[in-house]
């Protein structure tokens, strides 16, 4: 079945759209499956699962963490990912970089944008984003390379004014041509609102029950 689901999503989504498979609660059996299938791209919100499952899957798909990162814990996360998509602050920017200096690894980060402006949320808010990537751009083993969003959490078709916004944002920040950004990623879009992202810009959406089932 995940297979299945797999192989209709990446058929579904236009080329130029990378599919994160969110993998939260998942097996390592059942994310080898789905990289079986072709998902290129896993996304992780715990380092720890992540690792059990790396011991499956290995370098057979690329690693995102999409889940809120702690600065102490990026020591723990650096070595296993290829990309960072959660950054919302220069204190976490460092002890990635930090952490990166010490592998001789330069790590592909996206800025979480707190897109819905809500005070427990995750993420930066938007008015303070290019402040933050301009500090972050200084960080030698760490590279800007796009933004990200949740949204508030709701209904899928009010998730669209924030998906908007937020493509704002990555176009004003592309247009400012910031040295050493490279506004490449637009990561929006989860099983219930991927189409509606799709539509307002995403090139990387992330599906976790619409390729594994309810969690
Ligand atoms: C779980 C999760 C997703 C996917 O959610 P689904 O509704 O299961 O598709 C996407 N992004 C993040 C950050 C997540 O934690």
């Amino acid at each position: 079945m995940i297979k299945d689901n797999v192989k209709r999503i990446l058929n579904e989504l236009p080329p130029h759209v990378s599919l994160v498979g969110a993998a939260k609660t998942r097996t390592p059996a059942e994310i080898q499956e789905a990289v079986a299938a072709g998902l290129k791209i896993i996304g992780e919100n715990y380092v720890q699962e992540a690792e059990k499952a790396f011991q499956m899957v290995g370098t057979a798909a690329k690693w995102h963490m999409i889940g809120h990162l702690q600065s102490n814990k990026a020591k723990k996360t650096v070595p296993l990912f290829d990309m960072i998509e959660t950054v919302d602050s220069l204190k976490l920017g460092r002890a990635i970089d930090k952490a990166c200096q010490s592998l001789g690894k330069t790590m592909p980060i996206l800025i979480e944008i707190n897109s819905g402006e809500e005070m427990q949320k995750a993420g930066v808010m938007p008015d303070a984003a290019v402040s933050l990537i301009r500090e972050l751009s200084e960080l030698s083993f760490i590279r800007v390379m796009g933004l990200m969003t949740m949204g508030p959490y709701g209904d899928p078709e009010a998730s669209r004014l924030y998906f908007q916004k937020t493509k704002k944002l990555f176009d004003t920040v592309k247009a400012m041509d910031l040295p050493r950004v490279e506004m490449r990623y637009l990561s929006m879009g989860m099983s219930d609102s991927y189409k509606i992202a799709v539509e307002e810009g995403a090139n990387m959406v992330r599906i976790g029950t619409k390729l594994f089932g309810q969690r």
